[in-house]
């Protein structure tokens, strides 16, 4: 079979994040509101985010953002119904590095 046309190696979301590299600013470009995230009922971005970069802590009643993980994809600003995410991009030479083939 020509090469070209063999279909293109599977990989599990696990496998290709482990390609994914960051480079990690000590400064977060991301940041909830406490007090709207304690009201949100949905909480969309605990689910929408690929890396799992919010998290509910119940002792302290707030999100927790890892923001080290985000693949700057931007689900979460768009999935928050509050609209109270702030979403920044990184500084520059910082975020997510990815590589491709
Ligand atoms: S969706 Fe928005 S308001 Fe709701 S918990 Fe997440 S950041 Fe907070
Ligand atoms: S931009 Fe994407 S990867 Fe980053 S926190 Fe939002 S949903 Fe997660």
């Amino acid at each position: 079979m020509d090469e070209t046309l063999k279909p293109l190696e599977t990989k599990t979301l696990a496998e290709k994040l482990y390609l994914v590299r960051f480079k990690v600013d000590s400064t977060s470009h991301l940041a909830v509101d406490d007090k709207a995230c304690q009201e949100c009922t949905a909480r969309s971005c605990l689910f929408i985010c690929p890396t799992e970069v919010y998290r509910w802590d119940e002792a302290a009643s707030r999100v927790i953002v890892s923001y080290e993980g985000c693949l700057e994809c931007g689900a979460c600003r768009v999935a928050c119904d509050a609209n109270v995410l702030v979403w920044n991009n990184p500084a520059g030479g910082f975020g997510v590095c990815y590589r491709y083939g």
